[in-house]
């Protein structure tokens, strides 16, 4: 029985492995030639329990590539949150942990992409695009004819999702951000800053050696629409100086551009009778809390043979319901109600909803 992944991100390579251990021959692909997001991530260890509870050979090849987080700070002090979410699953225990480990996605995508080549079971495609043309499938210039399953883990904007006719809901504004590079080290620490309703990361390689990574946010009037280097190094000079105390030069790694990010979820992650998405593809929260990796390990966990396409999409929907409703929290540091049934009501209402949660919390968050 055949299952195609499409995206060998970190969530598409760990679907990989679980199909492989359900039975399935699995071939994998990805449209990049190579990995090089140099994005430092914070994991949780439950992430590499759900590896090695599939691969502890990998897990350990995983572990070495990553470092201890030694303190997470956050400026100015904030007290403990006034919100807590109603509900108190087994999920939101999991994204409420602290993540304990640092890591860069291009170093853990390599060593993990490396492992997956040499497993018989799996065949391994870079450099190929995945396309679903009804249940069949193309990569690159192949086809597959009707696979038992065609796992879509494209990130944030699948176009797999896209063709399909399928658009992520919104829960909440954009943000924009910038993500720069420093050989200057914090320590292996990560730090966080909120000022004037804006949110900033500094986050230090474990080893003081490799420098500390920036993400800046950009206030959308200042940014939309009107993005420039001019903007982007001003920021940059400005959260340099609050997260580090001093505004060292861009590394050779640079000053990368500026990315949107919001909450969104697909309020429907299946399509047909064999395709359904995961990971990112399936929605995100807010990416500073570290629960892309977390969610995707999650989805993951519902990956069986003979499994009903319902039931996957119906659990993918309620764990992006948790994960946003934390989400929302960091976006709106001083909400102190659980967001949970607005955004339940926006998966249903569409973005009516949206915008009525969307003008609630930011009337919550700026008379607080
Ligand atoms: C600045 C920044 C900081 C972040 N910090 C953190 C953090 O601290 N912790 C954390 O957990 N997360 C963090 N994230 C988010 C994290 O990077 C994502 O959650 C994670 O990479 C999602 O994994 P994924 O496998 O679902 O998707 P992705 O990593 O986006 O991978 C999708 C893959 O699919 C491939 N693809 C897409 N379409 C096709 C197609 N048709 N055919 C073949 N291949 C295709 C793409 O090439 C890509 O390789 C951060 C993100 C950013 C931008």
């Amino acid at each position: 029985m055949i299952a195609v992944v499409s995206g060998l991100g970190p969530n598409g390579m760990l679907a990989a492995l679980k199909l492989r251990a359900e039975g399935f021959d699995v071939v994998a692909a990805d449209q990049r030639p190579a990995y090089n997001r140099s994005i430092h991530l914070n994991l949780r260890r439950s992430w590499l329990e759900t590896v090695r509870s599939l691969d502890a050979t990998l897990a350990e090849k995983l572990a070495a590539v990553t470092t201890p987080i030694r303190a997470f700070e956050r400026l100015p002090h904030h007290d403990a949150a006034p919100f807590r979410l109603k509900r108190e699953s087994a999920l939101a225990r999991r994204l409420a942990t602290q993540p304990e480990l640092h890591v860069r996605l291009d170093e853990l995508e390599r060593v993990f992409c490396a492992h997956l080549v040499k497993l018989p079971g799996i065949e391994v495609l870079t450099h190929t695009r995945v396309t679903v043309d009804g249940s069949d499938v193309r990569l690159g210039d192949r086809r597959l004819e009707a696979p038992a399953l065609i796992v879509a883990a494209e990130g944030g904007k699948s176009p797999t999702a896209r063709q399909l006719g399928l658009s992520m809901v919104k829960v909440s504004a954009p943000r924009f951000y910038i993500s720069v590079h420093v050989d200057h080290s914090v320590g292996p620490i990560t730090r966080r800053l909120d000022v004037d309703g804006l949110s900033s990361w500094a986050v230090g390689h474990g080893d003081p050696a490799r420098g500390t990574w920036l993400v800046l946010e950009i206030p959308e009037k200042v940014h939309a629409g009107r993005p420039s280097s001019t903007i982007d190094r001003e920021h940059f000079e400005r959260g340099a100086r609050q997260l580090l105390g001093v505004v060292p030069e861009p590394s050779a790694e640079g000053l990368r551009g500026t990315f949107r990010f919001e909450q969104q979820l697909l309020p429907r992650p299946v399509a047909g009778s064999n395709v359904l998405f995961l990971g990112d593809s399936a929605g995100m929260g807010h990416h500073a809390l570290g629960t892309g990796l977390e969610l995707g390990a999650w989805d993951i966990g519902f990956l069986r043979k003979g499994m009903s396409l319902e039931d996957h999409a119906a659990r993918v929907v309620e764990a992006r319901i948790e994960l946003l409703a934390f989400g929302m929290h960091e976006y709106y540091p001083s909400l102190a109600e659980d967001p949970t049934e607005w955004i339940r009501q926006a998966i249903t209402q569409g973005t009516d909803a949206v915008s009525r949660l969307e003008a609630r919390l930011t009337g919550l968050s700026r008379r607080a």
